[in-house]
């Protein structure tokens, strides 16, 4: 039978419950245990998937094609899994599940109402995500903190739920702050029993406190929080700044987490086999080189935007002992040449990440040029890609004004073009390419040897693709297409081979990167631009 584990939080908003609740998965998963772990989203858009990446992060696409919120990307990376459109509930999924029905006929004219049509709407999605996974632990996170106005109604759902379930079979962990005041030397407590007391007003006694902290908390305090708070003194938890989020599991397995977990949910205890996630932090703490790569993208002032890039860097680091600094360019700043070389100096490797409109791409495009003539490691990952074929066409075949028709409708020489709308993609959302695709790989290409596999399924999120009226033009100048969808119609990876390394893929490897795996295409980028200095 499932256990459930809700995670909520409180004090204040960016605690890292996401990095915890992927902490407590990979706990479980290391005692050899199943886990599913599903977030629940209180705003209103029905999914990020068109909320700036500004404001909110990465969207993080899965294998089936959902576009969700970033700590879906932390929970298939600490889990090792790969999780689907259920594991990501908006407000705004269960709003329009509700007023369809409503429309449909369905409650055959009764009011509708929060209590119960909208929480039994989100219980469903619990018992949903159950069905299809039937994990022994579904791990359910709340976004947002306990008090806001518009998650209470996922706060009533889970406290139903709990109450329905019954005892030892869902549990509520409350993550929280502890500020330190610097004058006096001391870490507060109130504003978590504060915390705390708010859950409770809305029927929710947490079983597990977990609180964040920059300095470790003293016995007295820990034994405060458990008083005040009605909480066992060994299920308050500390966790600590971590200088990786990689050691945040093995920080929580110190406090005996995940074995506390597991007697509230009355689960015999089970040991853990964490060596090469041990192995793995030893590798990060102790680099022996390092390794600068710039991204040089539109919304570089939030590293949230790109945080699986960032993250599939740090892994291709670890495997090569490698410690990589970011340098992060701001493409709009590379519209000047001079400028742009001078920017991309003290680096030895580029990536050209993903984006939509035509914000910045001049900047884009000036820094592929500089890449490919100074062969600079290069990955330029689906904008990225199409930008370097442009950048291709216009200065190696000379097609003057060369573009993708998503910038220029008029090109003389639309080298990125929709496909799509003829083609008629079903079941895609729309003519939006979006999730898992198969691709195959062309024998003795760079890229195909770097998986050592001839096919592969890859995660995508594109309107435009590479206009096949073009392609036999690309391949006499030299570019060779390692990659293509099966039927042939689509150009998914490019690559240069007389470069050391300047691959475009049309898809987004970064999604599909894991600690202890890193991803070829990032792996070969790290390993070249090691070898630039
Ligand atoms: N804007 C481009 C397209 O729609 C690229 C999208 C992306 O980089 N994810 O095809």
């Amino acid at each position: 039978m499932t256990k459930y584990i809700f995670i909520t939080g409180g004090v204040v908003s960016s605690l890292g419950k996401g990095i915890i609740g992927a902490s407590l998965g990979k706990l479980l998963r290391a005692r050899g245990f199943s886990v599913a772990i599903q977030k629940f989203d209180p705003y209103i858009n029905v999914d990020p998937g068109s909320m700036c990446p500004f404001q909110h992060g990465e969207v993080f696409i899965t294998d089936d094609g959902a576009e969700t919120d970033l700590d879906l990307g932390h929970y298939e990376r600490f889990v090792d899994a790969n999780f689907s459109s259920l594991n990501s509930v908006t407000s705004g999924k269960i709003y329009q599940a509700v007023i369809n029905k409503e429309r449909n006929g369905e409650y055959f004219g009764g009011t509708v109402q929060v209590i119960p049509h909208i929480t039994n709407e989100i219980k469903s999605r619990i018992i949903q995500t159950q069905k299809f996974y039937k994990p022994d632990f579904q791990i359910i996170e709340i976004g947002g903190t306990v008090g806001d106005i518009e998650g209470l109604p996922f706060i009533e759902s889970i406290r139903q739920f709990k109450s329905e379930i019954g005892i030892g079979n869902a549990i509520n962990i409350h993550c929280t702050l502890l500020p330190y005041l610097s004058t006096s030397g001391e870490l507060k407590t109130k504003p978590s029993q504060h915390s705390v007391n708010t859950l409770r007003s809305y029927g929710i006694q947490p079983e597990i406190l977990v609180c964040r902290t920059a300095k470790p908390i003293p016995k007295i305090e820990k034994e405060k929080l458990a008083l005040f708070c009605s909480i066992a003194k060994e299920a308050v938890i500390e966790c600590k700044d971590m200088k990786s989020i990689y050691e945040v599991p093995l920080a929580l397995e110190e406090q005996n987490f995940a074995n506390v977990v597991l007697k509230l949910l009355q689960t015999p205890e089970k040991e853990a086999d964490l060596e090469s996630w041990k192995a793995l932090v030893n590798r990060i703490n102790h680099p022996d080189k390092t390794v600068k790569i710039a991204i040089a993208g539109k919304f570089t002032k939030l590293s949230d935007a790109y945080i699986s890039i960032v993250e599939a860097i740090k892994h291709a680091g670890y495997e090569q002992s490698a410690k990589t600094e970011i340098k992060w360019i701001n493409s709009d700043e590379c519209t000047d040449k001079t400028r742009c070389a001078e920017l991309l100096n003290d680096v030895q490797g580029l990536i050209v990440p993903g984006g939509f409109g035509i914000k910045n791409v001049d900047g884009m495009i000036n820094v592929i040029t500089y890449a490919r003539e100074n062969n600079l490691p290069f990955l330029g990952i689906c904008l990225g890609m199409q930008c370097a074929i442009t950048e291709f066409a216009r200065n190696v075949l000379k097609m003057k004004d060369a573009n993708s028709t998503e910038f220029n409708n008029h090109t003389p020489y639309p080298v990125i073009d929709l496909l799509l709308e003829d083609k008629e993609l079903k079941g895609y959302g729309g003519p939006m390419r979006c999730g898992a695709y198969d691709c195959k790989l062309k024998k003795g290409t760079k890229v195909q040897e770097a998986y050592g596999i001839n096919k592969i399924s890859e995660r995508h999120k594109h309107r435009y693709e590479v206009n096949p009226e073009f392609v036999e033009d690309l391949q006499k100048a030299g570019m060779v297409f390692s990659g293509e969808s099966n039927d042939g119609m689509f150009k998914e990876i490019m690559e240069l081979p007389q470069l050391n390394w300047f691959v475009g893929c049309q898809f987004h490897p970064e999604f599909k990167s894991r600690p202890e795996r890193p991803h070829p295409l990032f792996r070969e980028l790290i390993s070249s631009a090691l070898k630039q200095k």
